[in-house]
């Protein structure tokens, strides 16, 4: 088994999940990281807490004049990880597939992630071969080893980066599947 922890930050209103960036790390050494240029910028301008927790993660981001960066414009639209949203579903689909045939998706409160990955390809019939049909949660894995939200590793620094957020995530998983093992020696 090989698995890969993801996380995506994304504009959610309670009836659609607007992806803005996503994070991936492979049991195999790579990473991946794409902020959607296809994201709805005006919708999230008007939000206070991802302009304040975001947004400053984005390459650039908010329109910082010291690195020519318009203020009109969010994000830096020229950076390299700034990629539009078909790219981005290419890329994730290879990313997976490239694990082997026998990958798992790790996440952590990860059902809106899980739902923001597979839209990344439609409806959820569209789903390419490859990919799996469900994410697996560290909280669940947590709550199975009887543990406590505070007993996890704490993330020291980038939350809200959703690379950092997928290489904590990584650390977190693995870090619990120890505890599996001493458990059941
Ligand atoms: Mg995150």
């Amino acid at each position: 088994m090989t698995a890969i922890d993801y996380d995506l930050e994304f504009l959610e209103d309670g009836r659609t999940i607007e992806l803005i960036s996503i994070g991936m790390v492979c049991d195999d050494g790579r990473e991946y990281y794409a902020v959607n240029r296809d994201m709805p910028v005006r919708k999230i301008r008007k939000h206070e807490w991802l302009m304040e927790n975001v947004v400053p993660s984005l390459p650039k981001g908010a329109g910082d004049r010291r690195n020519h960066v318009p203020r009109s414009w969010l994000f830096d639209y020229t950076d390299p990880v700034v990629k539009r949203r078909e790219r981005i579903a290419d890329d994730v689909m290879g990313f997976i597939r490239g694990a082997g045939p026998d990958v798992e998706l790790w996440a952590n409160y990860g059902a809106y992630d899980h739902v923001g990955l597979a839209q990344l390809w439609g409806r959820m019939i569209d789903l390419p071969e490859g990919v799996p049909m469900f994410t697996c949660d560290i909280q669940q894995e947590r709550l199975r080893l009887g543990l406590a939200s505070d007993d996890l590793p704490q993330q020291e620094s980038g939350e809200h980066n959703a690379l950092a957020d997928a290489r904590h995530n990584h650390v977190v998983r693995r870090w619990l599947a120890r505890q599996n093992w001493r458990g059941a020696s």
